[in-house]
């Protein structure tokens, strides 16, 4: 998959098993389903596959975790910066 193709919105059982290797210049936005912790700040893929590998989108969604509480993080976006804002593609919805 290349970049372009990455970044139009897709469904979300289509992209999770694609890997990490195909979303390099995006970064996971991940928070908490316990409504008071704070979001967890964004961490940029090529970090994550640094650490774990390239590992699909559905098990990358599974290792992240709040950073207050430790729980599996509920609801889970890549999300790419461009000029005009922000493409977003979900990967897990809160519970
Ligand atoms: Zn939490």
């Amino acid at each position: 998959m290349d970049l372009d193709a990455a970044r139009l919105p897709r469904a979300r059982h289509e992209v999770l098993g694609t890997h990490l290797s195909s979303w390099r210049s995006w970064a996971v936005r991940s928070r908490c389903s316990h409504l008071e912790c704070p979001p967890n700040r964004m961490i940029a893929v090529t970090d994550i596959a640094d650490s774990r590998g390239d590992v699909t989108l559905e098990g990358m969604a599974d290792g992240i975790r709040c950073s207050a509480c430790g729980a599996t993080a509920g609801a889970v976006s890549l999300v790419l910066r461009l000029t005009a804002g922000e493409s977003i593609q979900r990967v897990r919805s809160a519970a």
